[in-house]
């Protein structure tokens, strides 16, 4: 059935490698992350068996919940990457083992939540850099400091180390000097309260590109990565990290019409499906395909054809038009595309499109 998913557990089990081994270097633990396949449970399980790999992350409690049990069995640790909300503070101190946080009001509710479960709640204190998503705001020391102060009150509430996250919303590179400034904020607080933290968390996929450069400041001892293993992409320059692979993941679609029609629509221009006034290019006479996937299943403007002959032309709700002039495709066929992100994280979202494991 198309559209479909084609994972390739062993290309991303080389990925996970590739990983470890960066991290190993950097003297970092590893949090794989798992939104972006939405959890999947063939690759957590792949995961599972990992040695190295210490954490498994993800933003959304269902997903931790989906396999929160497995993987303490298998002596991992689930980790809340989104601040918990309000609504979901008993799920949190069920499922995550660690959450990241900067709310004092949502910390008191995991501490009082914990004692009810008679669980310890382990807590990375979020510090913004200057990327300007979550944390506190680095020059608030003072304030940094007292939220520390209290989370080392609470009774089942631990608070297990520091975190930093960059390239998000501010799209601000890390580099030597805000993790730098960073790790100089955990100095402080570990002093201050003469306190050793456990986990001092340098970023995501974007942090990588320090570690072969030599640049990631000592004190950082921990990644969380996404990206980077399920595209083989670190998310600073966009480069491909040597060693993995970036196609483990591919979307298969089949082609419902082939036509031959002209390559500008006829008759007066007004909005498309999504309100938007389109632009064509005139290339006369193409072989136009139709294929089943679209806006409701991934990012078209994420995928990229293998036969490097076939080109996107744009794409509705449910059907992708291609120029496929010169492929010799007909109606059946499928056509296989490489991923980014972003289409990637829509398909593992869609009911629609069904995954195939090779
Ligand atoms: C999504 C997310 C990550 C992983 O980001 P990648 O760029 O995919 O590695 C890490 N940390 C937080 C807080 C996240 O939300």
């Amino acid at each position: 059935m198309y559209p479909q998913i084609r994972i390739d557990i062993v290309k991303l089990a080389k990925n996970l490698e590739v990983l470890e081994k960066l991290a190993k270097k950097g003297k970092c633990s590893l949090m794989v992350v798992t939104k972006s396949f939405c959890a999947d449970p063939q690759i957590v399980d792949m995961l599972l068996g990992s040695e190295y790999l210490r954490y498994l992350a993800d933003s959304r409690i269902e997903n931790l919940e989906s396999y929160a049990d497995k993987a303490r069995m298998a002596g991992k640790e689930t980790v809340l990457l989104r601040l918990p909300q309000y609504c979901e503070i008993e799920q949190t101190v069920r499922w995550a083992d660690i959450s990241l946080n900067s709310e004092i009001e949502i910390l008191r509710l995991l501490d009082k939540e914990a004692g009810r479960q008679n669980k310890i709640h382990k807590v990375i204190l979020m510090i913004d850099m200057g990327d300007l998503r979550e944390g506190v705001f680095f020059r608030n020391e003072k304030e940094i400091f007292e939220l520390c102060g209290e989370i080392l009150k609470m009774q089942n509430v631990k608070l297990e180390g520091l975190g930093v996250n960059l390239s998000c919303y501010g799209a601000i590179m890390p580099k030597a000097d805000n993790l730098g400034i960073f790790c100089e904020i955990a100095e402080k607080v570990e002093n201050k309260f003469s306190i050793k933290l456990p986990i001092i968390s340098g970023g995501n996929s974007s942090s990588i590109y320090l570690i072969p450069r030599g640049e990631l400041p000592a004190k950082i001892n921990n990644l969380r990565l996404g990206e980077s293993f399920i595209l083989g992409r670190e998310a600073a320059y966009g480069e491909h990290i040597p060693g993995t692979f970036n196609d483990a993941v591919q979307l298969r679609a089949q082609i419902i019409e082939i036509k031959d029609k002209p390559s500008v629509p006829i008759g007066e221009v007004g909005m498309d499906a999504f309100g938007n006034v389109p632009h064509y290019e005139d290339r006369g006479i193409i072989s136009r395909a139709i294929l089943a996937v679209g806006k409701q299943d991934t990012d078209p403007d994420g995928l990229t054809p293998l036969n490097t002959k076939a080109e996107i032309l744009g794409a509705s709700s449910d059907h992708l038009l291609m120029d496929v002039s010169g492929c010799g495709y007909k109606p059946s066929d499928t056509v296989d595309f490489s991923l980014d992100y972003s289409a990637l994280l829509k398909l593992f979202t869609s009911k629609y499109v069904k995954r195939v494991y090779i």
